[in-house]
């Protein structure tokens, strides 16, 4: 598949995912809006429930706001560019994790890089 063609297909996919995680992020909001009260037995079931729905609500926000920032370097012409040295992202990678901005070699060593980092922060708390 040449690259083109895998970036019409991702696009198309992409705003396929994005419609699907906006109608589940609006179904979890009313649910966070209603139900407003509580039964004093059924409290604690019902706290649990609504941090969990807020946990879910923050993880769709984060995934949205990906999938809008691949969809806006899609139509700039960018999309699948290393943010980093600016070369062609691997297909094989964009097609395990299409919202990725770095090539295989570069998330390799920011992943090393932040692995080395961690030691010399903690010791600083
Ligand atoms: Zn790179």
């Amino acid at each position: 598949m040449s690259r083109e063609d895998f970036v019409v297909k991702e696009q198309i996919k992409l705003q396929q995912a994005r419609v699907q995680i906006a109608e589940e992020l609006e179904n979890l909001r009313e649910l966070m809006q209603a139900e407003v009260d509580v039964e004093p037995d059924e409290g604690d079931a019902e706290i649990f429930e609504r941090e969990k729905n807020a946990a879910l609500i923050a993880v769709l926000e984060r995934k949205l706001g990906d999938i809008d920032a691949a969809l806006r370097s899609i139509e700039k012409g960018q999309y699948g560019t290393c943010e980093r040295c600016g070369k062609p992202i691997e297909i094989e990678r964009l097609e395990v994790k299409p919202d990725a901005t770095l090539c295989l070699n570069c998330q390799q060593e920011v992943e090393r890089l932040s692995r080395r980092n961690r030691p010399t922060r903690q010791i600083e708390w």
